[in-house]
């Protein structure tokens, strides 16, 4: 079974912590539309006939697609694949986008569980991350897209911003849980190059992000976790009742992907290909039949890596029968490596490893143990 990506590269305005692809250029959204669907003939043989099992819809933000966009797009994907009953299909979506007639005609297409950009209930810090949204359109739409009967929800929550102090923390926490949303995923706030945060830090117009507050209020996070009752299955993505997001899951499992859109990535198990990060660039290649992506063979060594960095950010950690179907070489240096390895919080299970919740942070220093060369 397989995943389909689809980026949806557009954005009401930038965030000012935000690397990902996107335009504010709204005017070509429909014409990249009729690419994207394009694109979804052109690369029907990649998944070599593999199920569906999850749909993803990621951006930029894919909230902003209407209903007859939506409906094109999923009319091709069950035209050429297909698609299993009990699959997974999400869409990001911007709290200021979810009012009640948007829900209403998501309720009309296939998605039944959607990712909610939230990252914080105060408006201090949406002010900060010059978020498009106001903490009191967060809570509604996390309200009205229960009501329309969303029971697959997932939010986004950022940590150790500049202006998120412990108490706001903990109160973000606190509302998630009486929103009673079944999956969270929380990162500690980045300052990638070239975004506005970064640049603003640089000139000195506000201060740099304080690592101890971040380390702090992830720890905040576990002890939060733990005694609520959720369960941390990715370093960043905690859930009750095995609500795992089948989507991100088999990404970390290995499992391949068709990426399409602007910037999309795509695996197939032995290579990796990306497609053109920019949108104008993408509508003219798939209109004329240019090339529009990239692709990396991978080495043995590479995926090797790949699997051990995906494998040990989750709760299942490394399967030996994974590493077993590697060769001799990787797989004796893999079991020489092991036995070495000190670190705080490793489990040797009987038919693999992993690192524990309160560890899962570190656990980057275990995998640069475990590589080759
Ligand atoms: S809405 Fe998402 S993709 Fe768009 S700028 Fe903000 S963080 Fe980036």
């Amino acid at each position: 079974m397989a995943g389909i990506y689809i980026h949806i590269p557009f954005c009401k305005q930038a965030c000012s912590y935000c690397n990902f692809h996107f335009s504010t250029q709204l005017s070509r959204k429909r014409e990249l539309v009729d690419c994207l669907v394009a694109e979804l003939e052109k690369r029907k043989n990649y998944l070599i006939g593999e199920k569906i099992e999850s749909i993803y819809f990621g951006g930029g933000t894919p909230s902003l697609l209407e209903e007859d966009d939506l409906k094109v797009i999923f009319q091709q994907i069950n035209q050429l694949y297909t698609v299993v009953d009990s699959a997974e299909i999400t869409l990001e979506a911007n709290p200021d986008d979810l009012n009640r007639e948007k829900l209403k005609a998501l309720k009309n297409t296939p998605i039944n569980r959607l990712s909610i950009g939230v990252q914080s209930f105060f408006d201090e810090d949406l002010q900060l991350m010059n978020r498009a949204h106001a903490a009191h359109e967060a809570v509604n739409s996390i309200k009205n897209a229960q009501d329309f009967g969303f029971e697959q929800l997932n939010i986004d929550l950022i940590f150790g911003s500049q202006t998120t102090s412990d108490e706001m923390w903990l109160a973000n926490l606190e509302q998630f849980k009486a929103l009673s949303i079944p999956h969270l995923s929380a990162y500690s706030l980045t300052v990638e190059e070239k975004t506005a945060l970064s640049h603003k830090i640089k000139s000195g117009k506000i201060e740099a992000v304080d690592e101890e507050k971040n380390y702090r209020q992830y720890i905040l996070l576990q002890e939060f976790i733990q005694q609520n009752g959720f369960e941390q299955y990715e370093l960043s993505n905690y859930c009750k009742s095995e609500n795992y997001a089948k989507h991100n899951t088999s990404y970390w499992l290995g499992k391949s992907y068709l990426g399409i859109g602007p910037s999309a990535h795509s695996y197939n198990g032995s290579s990796r290909q990306w497609n053109v990060n920019n949108n104008i660039k993408y509508i003219q290649a798939i209109k004329s039949g240019e090339n529009y992506f990239e692709v990396e063979e991978l080495s043995e060594i590479e995926r090797y890596h790949d699997y051990l960095i995906t494998a040990l950010r989750t709760k299942w950690g490394i399967d030996f029968k994974e590493i077993d179907a590697f060769s001799e070489k990787i797989s004796t240096h893999f079991y020489k490596q092991i036995k070495q390895l000190n670190y705080p919080g490793i489990i040797h299970h009987k038919l693999g490893l992993s690192v524990d919740s309160a560890h899962l942070f570190q656990s980057d220093e275990v995998v640069r143990e475990l590589m080759i060369g």
